[in-house]
């Protein structure tokens, strides 16, 4: 298999939904954007806390290490990564995603609708 570099979307590969099986999941060492809800369903914070200060929400989660970042004035945050760029839910060993059931929507969105080049990603084999 050719190069890939999950930081240069000219190297990836045509989206293809069986290989998600056997590849080693580099999609999962990017940055990835995600709202309050998705922190809901992941169960990291609750709709009352969310109400009462999203501010004061996204300084614990980001004091807690589950998120890198957030948009001050929007409901968008950034995953944390970890020093290797894995994100905090990926099984390091198994390279499988721990929450699977209850990932973000950019992660069920992604390449097929969402990303820096829609259909295509770094796919590469375990
Ligand atoms: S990089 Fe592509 S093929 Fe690999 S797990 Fe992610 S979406 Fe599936
Ligand atoms: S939440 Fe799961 S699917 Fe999404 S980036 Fe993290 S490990 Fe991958």
């Amino acid at each position: 298999m050719s190069y890939v570099d999950k930081d240069r979307p000219s190297t990836w590969k045509k989206y293809d939904k069986d290989f998600c099986v056997s590849c080693r999941a580099n999609c999962c060492c990017m940055p990835v954007e995600v709202k309050s809800d998705d922190l809901i369903r992941l169960g990291v914070t609750d709709i009352d806390e969310v109400t009462n200060s999203i501010k004061k929400t996204a300084k614990r989660l980001k004091k807690e290490g589950i998120i890198m970042s957030y948009r001050e004035g929007t409901e968008f945050f950034m995953l944390a990564q970890k020093a290797n760029s894995e994100c905090i839910f990926m099984d390091s060993k198994t390279r499988f995603c721990t929450v699977y059931d209850k990932r973000p929507e950019t992660c069920r969105d992604f390449p097929a609708r969402v990303g820096t080049r829609v259909g295509f990603c770094p796919a590469e084999k375990k």
